[in-house]
């Protein structure tokens, strides 16, 4: 089967990968093995972030790759984000060369705003939603504006080759887009049947802006996170046992991970599951050569209930805000 679809990006009309491997809730001391792993299954898009704290050793992996020969800079491509702390325009310039010196392949290919959400800087700590590691929200008078120019400056520099927002809906992109000088290139969002965002999606089409959707097993993810994250994935079905999906999985002979993933790229997203365990990481990355039809988009989308596990709504309040 066809194992590779790309994209195309409005900012360089360079292409970008339909399926990668995320890296979220990837421990720094597995990082570099599982993406040289990824890289040897066929994986050539990698997701990372500041906030993950696990570049350096992503670079790694995919740097092992290339000095094995198994791939060539140029065949690599690597999204990361800056952080919510790191929004003022001065520090966000630093801290995205940091990170492009961290990953060690001289640039990036996507560079994201993970969240239009600024929070006060802390030296000793970040990363994370909290001041103080624990439960102290503290915002920062930073306008998006401001951080989206110092994407801008970075791009005009080289050292990111395209630029986007992650967790934005439709009425903050046509702000931005009100003086962007660079085009907005990509907006990654929550997406997966019970967060079908059909008009964002839409909207995002109409703009030539690509999407990429996260999450795409819904609670599953949501399961490993601590406490302090409260979230409704525990008491929400898992897809992996929903009934239609088992269905249509047995239908198409492919695994219920395989009938999410081609779901959404059906839809025209790209995709990023990460999954720990080799033979899932083969499935997953396996998933445009086969399709789905168009009634089983349409019922599969017709789970949506507008659940979002991802809710800064649910993070921030109720903790001391200031
Ligand atoms: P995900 O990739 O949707 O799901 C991963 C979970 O699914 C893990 O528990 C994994 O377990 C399991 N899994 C993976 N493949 C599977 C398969 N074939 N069958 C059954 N279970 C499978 O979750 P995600 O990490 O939330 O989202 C993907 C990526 O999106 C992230 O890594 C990150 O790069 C990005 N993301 C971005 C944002 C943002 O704010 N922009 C937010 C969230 C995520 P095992 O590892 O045990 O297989
Ligand atoms: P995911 O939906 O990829 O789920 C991950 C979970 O599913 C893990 O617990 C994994 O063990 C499990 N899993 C993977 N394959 C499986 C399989 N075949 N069977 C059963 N379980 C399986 O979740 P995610 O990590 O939330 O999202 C993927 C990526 O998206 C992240 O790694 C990250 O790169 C990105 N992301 C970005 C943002 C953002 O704000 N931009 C937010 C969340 C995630």
């Amino acid at each position: 089967s066809n194992k590779t679809a790309f994209l195309t990006l409005a900012g360089s009309g360079q292409k970008i990968p339909q399926v990668g491997f995320g890296l979220w809730k990837v421990a720094p001391d597995a990082a570099a093995n599982l993406t040289y792993e990824a890289i040897k299954s066929g994986y050539r898009l990698f997701d990372g972030a500041y906030d993950y704290g696990n570049e350096r050793e992503a670079g790694e992996g995919i740097h092992r790759a290339i000095s094995e020969g198994i791939v060539k800079r140029e065949d690599v491509f690597v999204t990361t984000k800056l952080w919510n702390t790191c929004h003022e325009k001065k520090r966000a310039l630093k801290v995205a060369k940091q990170q492009v010196e961290e990953w060690g392949l001289g640039y990036i290919d996507l560079y994201l705003i993970h969240f239009p959400i600024a929070l006060e800087y802390n030296p000793e700590c970040a990363r994370g939603w909290y001041y103080d590691g624990e439960s102290q929200v503290r915002l920062e008078k930073i306008p998006m504006r401001d951080t989206w120019e110092a994407l801008e400056e970075l791009h005009d520099s080289g050292l990111v080759k395209n630029i986007g927002l992650s967790n934005t809906n439709s009425q903050l992109i046509l702000d931005i887009l009100t003086y962007a000088r660079v085009p907005i290139s990509m907006l990654q969002i929550e997406h997966h049947p019970y967060l079908v965002q059909p008009n964002l999606i839409d909207f995002c089409k109409d703009q030539g802006i690509l999407v990429t959707g996260y999450s795409s097993f819904g609670p599953q993810s949501f399961l490993e996170l601590p406490d302090s994250f409260p979230t409704k994935a525990a008491q929400t079905p898992s897809l992996f046992d929903h009934p239609l999906i088992n269905k249509l999985a047995k239908k198409h002979g492919k695994s219920t991970s395989q009938v999410l993933l081609r779901w959404a790229t059906q839809r025209g997203l790209c995709v990023i599951p990460k999954s720990g365990r080799k033979e899932r990481m083969a499935e997953n990355l396996d998933v445009v050569g086969f399709d789905l039809e168009e009634n089983e988009l349409k019922d599969i989308a017709a789970l949506d209930m507008g659940l979002h596990f991802n809710d800064p709504g649910v993070y921030l309040p109720g903790k001391p805000l200031r």
